[in-house]
């Protein structure tokens, strides 16, 4: 079984490192509700300039995880938010 390679020049993957180049900021979140501790969020710049000048986060950042938008609001961590309503006995279904 042998298989002449005839192609020259091309030995590495589609490269799509252009991906990347779009601005992004680091936003350091207030501490934590529950463990006291702040978090770094990167955020796209557009998104960060819009936010800060008054526009909602999930209008600001459509496709950050919501749990990830919580962070940047409050500084609350998914897994802290958990744990701060986990004696809530309230079934809030507002998913959607
Ligand atoms: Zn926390």
């Amino acid at each position: 079984m042998k298989q002449k390679q005839q192609q020259s020049g091309d030995t590495s993957p589609v490269l799509r490192d252009n991906m990347f180049t779009y601005d992004v900021v680091k936003v350091e979140t207030m501490p934590c509700f529950h463990c006291n501790k702040t978090s770094v969020v990167t955020v796209p710049k557009d998104g960060y300039e819009q936010w800060k000048a008054g526009t909602y986060v999930q209008e600001a950042f459509p496709e950050m995880l919501k749990e990830t938008r919580e962070m940047l609001v409050s500084g609350t961590h998914p897994e802290c938010w958990l744990i701060i309503f986990a004696d809530d006995e309230g079934d809030d279904c507002d998913e959607g």
